[in-house]
């Protein structure tokens, strides 16, 4: 069965077709400056030249449209017709409440999803544009939705309620739902794959650190407590998101500054992080760089970065009474050597014992990175939010 997984954003939508017999890439790609004069489309098809093609796109179904193109193009196609898709698996950030699981497109699951545009402004309604753009071109094939969320259904109360009145929990379903679900629930089973042991044994925390960052501790296979929020504003200290602060700054800098909600929503999420406190990036690599040449606003930028992730993870043993495994994972997880040394050479209370050598190697295949001593597991492992909505998709149709 080939299945194709979307991804869309307000101007941006990204692709990948999955062979699921053996679970391989076929083809990815991505369409940029959608509903802008000079949209970009980049087509890689596997063991193909990349295509990349300037056109015009003002919405999302004519973006699908050129990428269903693309994939059935004569020349850097890879595959005859459309109707080889036999379904379309569709990221989603925010399920709410509701959607505890991945799920079916159904006429009530589109109207959920609308319900929930509130809680999540930003992500959800670029995604429903995805989902009508890709029913508008392939009307009989099955859809599916897979969100952020889900994973984190499984946090007890005492973790995702906010100490602020009830009603506001009544009223506005106000809590905690986390994000990067995909990520941490497919990061912590290869990890039980990875050392042989059952999941159920395990009480692991993953580290998903990109350019936005959350950690989860998941106990048993199920995620206990995660860093982000309501939104994915709380927590980690991320690229331009400030992560945790003292929530009575907000009105304090409105006041100060006569700033709006959405200024100040924009100042959060957008100018905070290591780009605010750098100075220069909010890029790791950047960050990394100017610290190595000894620039002071840069060594602060690496240094709370660090030190933040570092008093999750302690926190995340406390509320699992232990830890088996650390996994590190995403753009910076995955690449950056230094930080995790950093971070590690900190938690030998833990019994963690770093093997360096291991921990230099670059490979994009899972890794473990610490001694045979070590009394915890610490492992690097690339992550795979597409692999999971696909293999979901590929549960839910059948
Ligand atoms: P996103 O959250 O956008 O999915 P990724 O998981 O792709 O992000 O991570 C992107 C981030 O990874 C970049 O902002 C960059 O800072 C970081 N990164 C990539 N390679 C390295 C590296 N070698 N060292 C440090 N950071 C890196």
């Amino acid at each position: 069965m080939k299945i194709l997984v979307i991804n869309a954003g307000s101007s941006s939508l990204k692709y990948q077709l999955y062979d699921m017999t053996d679970e391989s890439v076929l083809a990815k790609g991505l369409v940029e400056r959608i509903g802008m004069d000079s949209s970009i489309l980049t087509h890689k098809p596997t063991g193909k030249e990349e295509y990349t093609e300037v056109s015009e796109i003002l919405e999302h179904t004519t973006a699908v449209r050129k990428v269903l193109n693309a994939l059935t193009d004569a020349e850097h196609g890879v595959i005859s017709s459309v109707s080889e898709i036999e379904a379309v698996g569709h990221r989603v950030v925010h399920g709410g409440e509701i959607f505890k699981q991945s799920a079916l497109i159904t006429p009530e699951a589109k109207s959920e999803i609308r319900r929930l545009f509130d809680l999540a402004p930003l992500h959800n309604p670029p995604s429903m544009m995805g989902i009508r753009a890709a029913e508008a071109n392939m009307p009989n094939v099955p859809q599916t939705v897979i969100f952020d969320t889900s994973f984190h259904q499984t946090m007890p109360e005492k973790a995702y309620m906010y100490a602020i009145p009830r009603v506001l929990y009544n009223k506005y379903k106000v809590r905690r739902y986390g994000a990067h679900g995909t990520s941490h629930d497919f990061v912590s089973k290869e990890a039980a794959k990875f050392l042989g042991r059952p999941l159920e044994d395990l009480k692991i925390i993953t580290c998903h650190i990109g350019n936005g960052g959350s950690i989860t501790a998941v106990q048993g296979g199920l995620s206990v407590d995660t860093s982000m929020g309501m939104t994915p504003l709380e927590g980690l200290m991320m690229g331009t998101r400030s992560g945790d602060l003292d929530p009575a700054i907000v009105p304090y800098v409105m006041n100060k500054e006569e700033l709006t909600v959405n200024e100040v929503n924009s100042m959060l999420n957008k100018h905070s992080g290591l780009l605010a406190i750098s100075g220069i990036s909010s890029d790791m690599r950047e960050v990394t760089e100017g610290m190595e040449k000894g620039e002071a606003n840069s060594t602060l930028a690496f240094e709370m970065y660090e030190y933040r992730l570092r008093k999750y993870i302690g926190s995340y043993a406390a509320a699992m009474n232990g830890v088996d495994v650390i996994v590190f994972t995403a753009g910076v997880g995955e690449n950056s050597a230094v930080l995790r040394k950093r971070v590690l050479e900190q938690l030998t209370f833990l019994g963690i014992e770093l093997d360096e050598s291991l921990n230099a190697i670059r490979s994009g295949e899972p890794r473990r990175i610490t001694t045979a001593n070590s009394k915890v597991e610490v492992l690097v492992i690339p992550t795979n939010e597409e692999l999971v909505i696909a293999r979901d998709t590929f549960r839910l149709v059948q």
